[in-house]
């Protein structure tokens, strides 16, 4: 959306993006704040009809300025660590708005959330329920906890990021999450507030959204029976996006599916969207450092670019596919590139087999990674992380500086 070309040159909302490299230099992540806001919008406006609140799920871009921007806009976060509850309330955001979700909240963890007034714990397993009341009782204050079901359903996308099949680590089976409740229910310490689900990432239609939804609406209605009544419910996260040709997911077919499960019941839905409110709003510029030109047939060209594994890992870890874009349309020839970083595993690459007009020293945009880049990003082979960029209405500014190699030495020691 705010990635266009004006006289060649690829702009995000009317900066050359090409600027910002010579002004930050490369790899640099380039994030457009009207664009996360848009989606943001978007996804308010479908579900109009629903009573509902967002809380966005940290993980997929947990950089302070944007989470300090979505608390401006009045969102929630769904959280899976102390660390990123720390992010939120360093953002400026409500915890009284902020779901813990993970299967593995320490004890720490789960005293520091309790002591901040979290709005829920999504508890996964008997294990954590207790650890819960024992942390509450320990501080004598109380927490709000829902169950996170598992409904088993198929969302239909990559193994590594389907959460919602029984074999999953995540969540319980709906009958034992009945157990639970009954075991919340009569400890003093806990307030029962909701039930949850997240059944994967980057999943295409809502099918599987609506037959999650109905596993929990099953188990709220149990609990009527149980005399428990939930103030809300929480559908997670998981919109896909289009990294290639993947049709847009339909946001509105969803907003009007849920409105018509939920029609005439009084409760509150949670969604926690990620990778649908930012992928879309960012890119990975880089810069092309050496031109490998196939040595006979049957060999391959590689532009050898100074972003790398370490610094989008989705290509390796989920043979993802990003677009590439060459930021200035150049005179040079098309022909096919393996577009590669430095890093010494044949793992590192960011793009495979792509038709590109480039040179040595030429910008590339590697598209659609503002979700689950610089989050997942890593120093491994002692690369120094990206710098993050925000653009907004008007201008650009560092988000995040780029790392020092010294940064990265400063926590060890010669012994
Ligand atoms: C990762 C995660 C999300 C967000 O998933 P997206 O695919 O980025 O929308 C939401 N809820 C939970 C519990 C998660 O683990």
């Amino acid at each position: 959306m705010s990635f266009a070309r004006s006289g060649g040159e690829l702009h995000v909302d009317g900066v050359a993006l090409a600027r910002i490299a010579a002004a930050v230099g490369t790899p640099a992540y380039v994030y457009s704040w009207p664009d996360i806001r848009c989606r943001y919008r978007q996804v308010g406006e479908a579900l109009a009809g629903v009573r509902h609140r967002i809380c966005y799920a940290v993980k997929a871009n947990s950089n302070l300025s944007v989470l300090a921007r979505l608390a401006s806009l009045g969102s929630g976060f769904d959280i899976v660590s102390g660390g990123e509850l720390e992010r939120v309330l360093r953002a400026g955001g409500e915890p009284g708005r902020v779901v813990f979700s993970g299967v593995g909240k320490s004890a720490a963890e789960i005293g520091f959330a309790i002591k901040c007034g979290i709005d829920c714990f999504n508890v996964e397993s008997v294990a954590e329920l207790d650890r819960i009341i024992e942390q509450a009782q320990l501080l004598g204050l109380p927490a709000r906890v829902g169950v996170r079901v598992n409904p088993d359903v198929d969302a239909n996308t990559h193994p590594y990021i389907a959460t919602g099949l029984k074999d999953s680590k995540f969540g319980v089976p709906p009958a034992l999450a009945r157990e639970l409740y009954r075991r919340a229910a009569a400890s003093p310490v806990l307030d029962v507030v909701g039930v949850a689900c997240h059944i994967g990432s980057q999943i295409a239609d809502v099918h599987p959204f609506r037959a999650a939804l109905a596993e929990l609406l099953e188990l709220f209605d149990a609990l009527e029976d149980d005399g428990l009544t939930l103030r809300h419910l929480d559908i997670g996260g998981g919109f896909g996006v289009s990294y290639r040709d993947e049709t847009p997911f339909d946001l509105a077919a969803l907003g009007k599916s849920l409105a018509a499960a939920l029609a005439g019941r009084d409760v509150e839905l949670l969604l926690e969207p990620g990778r649908f409110l930012v992928a879309d709003a960012g890119v990975l510029l880089t810069r092309v450092e050496y031109l490998k030109l196939a040595p006979a047939p049957g060999y391959r060209n590689f532009a050898i670019v100074d972003a790398a594994m370490n610094d989008l890992i989705r290509p390796a870890l989920y043979q993802a596919w990003h677009d590439v874009e060459a930021v200035a349309q150049t005179g040079a020839q098309a022909q096919r590139w393996n577009i590669v970083g430095p890093v010494c595993e044949s793992g590192d690459f960011l793009a495979l087999d792509r038709a590109l007009a480039i040179e040595e020293g030429d910008l590339l945009a590697i598209k659609c990674a503002g979700a689950y880049g610089f989050a997942q990003s890593s120093n491994y082979n002692s690369r120094p992380r990206a710098a993050e960029v925000l653009v907004n209405d008007d201008g650009f500014a560092v988000a995040r500086k780029r790392e020092t190699v010294a940064d990265l030495m400063h926590l060890e020691a010669l012994v």
